[in-house]
């Protein structure tokens, strides 16, 4: 990013929850873009900024026309500008008059942010007529949105092809991200071990066969252990099950086997007769589970066994909850595999928490700053260890 005195076309995510009067909830994403917009704004540039918020392709008025009141990118020009410590400017619209006059106008050292990307259906299409006008504004382009780094979207993407390679770059949010992914998909330091949970087999199934190519221990908790309990041939009740995946469970445990990896399943389980946080509920084997009864978290033999493999690893990667963690008596076995992440990053550990639910996870736990790093792109994050390339990581590369 060694522009100075240029206009510069940044790609940011600002796309934060609202509440019903469009207070900004959390502005964590905003904040993380400081950096790269305070360090082009110390060169002496003038920064165009571009954004979607939510899905006003999907959420459309009743008379098909945009719901501005609620989508518009006006919502966090106030936080934005507090954050920056300068005024913000706001184009009413994306590519139209408003944006363009205001562009001609603008001088270094000044912000513009341009209207939600995605009031035009051509975003999300990765029109490339559409990413000329954008690209048009400016005389070089950054992206820093590295949670929308996977689509192939106008302005995460198809915009990169109208600058040279001289002429656009990675923000410092994106380099943070790629950089700290790379350390656990690049020679990791051993023992590396991989915690995966969440409800379902079929959203993971990608993630747990590239890491059964790179990782010592492989942890499976959440919904999907009983996938796995049950292809075994274990009795799990009325827990979560895809019983269309139990030869795929079979085959990524045979791999494991092949490659010398071990394959962690929870031993015992919470068990409750309803998915209700006030079900009675027992500790009992995960597979051999009542009939009528749910494993909703990991159990006690489980915590031991997860927090002695985490606490011993030297790189540790989690992707998903070990149980039903928004309801309190289901959290326990989330937040004993947080403190072991913690325990062992205090220990000299590398540990990477990717994924939303994850993070939601480890900032129950409070112990969100003892940990080596948190991904603000749970999707992204999620392709990128996939081993698959991003778009919008690939335009930036790519002439
Ligand atoms: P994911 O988005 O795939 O990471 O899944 C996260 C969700 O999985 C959370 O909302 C959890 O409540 C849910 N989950 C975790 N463990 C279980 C379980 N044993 N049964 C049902 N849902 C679960």
């Amino acid at each position: 990013m060694n522009f100075s005195n240029s206009k510069v076309l940044v790609r940011v995510d600002f796309n934060v929850p609202l509440d019903a009067q469009y207070n900004i909830t959390d502005d964590t994403r905003i904040e993380a873009a400081i950096p790269t917009l305070k360090m082009l704004l110390e060169k002496n540039n003038a920064l165009i900024i571009m954004s979607h918020l939510g899905r006003p392709q999907k959420q459309k008025n009743d008379d098909g026309s945009i719901n501005a009141n609620k989508f518009t990118l006006e919502h966090i020009v106030g936080r934005l500008s507090t954050l920056l410590s300068t005024p913000v400017q706001f184009a009413k619209d994306t590519i139209g008059e408003d944006a363009i006059a205001k562009v001609e106008e603008l001088s270094a050292g000044e912000v513009l942010v341009l209207e939600n990307t995605r009031f035009h259906k051509e975003e999300a299409a990765g029109e490339e007529q559409f990413a000329s006008q954008l690209a048009k504004m400016a005389d070089v382009y950054v992206n820093d949105a590295f949670g929308t780094a996977h689509r192939a979207h106008a302005s995460t993407a198809t915009v990169a092809k109208f600058f040279s390679k001289d002429k656009k770059a990675f923000g410092l949010l994106m380099k943070k991200e790629l950089e700290n992914a790379e350390k656990v998909i690049n020679n990791p330091a051993r023992p590396f071990t991989a915690i995966v949970g969440g409800a379902k087999v079929s959203d993971k199934i990608l993630l747990i066969k590239e890491l059964l190519n790179k990782v010592d221990n492989i942890i499976i908790g959440g919904g999907m252990a009983y996938t796995f309990m049950k292809a075994k041939g274990g009795t799990i009740g009325t827990s979560l099950v895809e019983l269309d995946k139990l030869n795929l469970a079979n085959e990524l445990l045979s791999i494991a086997k092949e490659k010398g990896v071990n394959f962690y399943l929870p031993k015992d389980s919470i068990i409750a007769d309803s998915f209700n946080k006030d079900a009675n509920t027992k500790m009992c084997d995960s597979d051999k589970i009542d009939e009528n009864w749910m494993g909703l978290d990991i159990g006690e033999v489980a915590r031991k066994e997860f927090a002695g493999v985490v606490e011993t690893s030297k790189t540790i990667l989690w992707n998903g909850p070990m149980g039903v963690f928004e309801m309190e008596p289901f959290s326990g076995g989330t937040s004993a595999i947080a403190h072991a992440v913690a325990y062992a990053t205090k220990k000299g550990a590398f540990s990477l928490i990717g994924g939303g639910d994850s993070v939601a996870a480890i900032n129950q736990s409070g112990l969100n700053d003892q940990v080596s790093f948190i991904s603000t792109g749970g999707g992204a994050m999620l392709e990128y260890l996939e081993g698959k390339e991003l778009p919008g990581v690939a335009a930036i590369l790519n002439d």
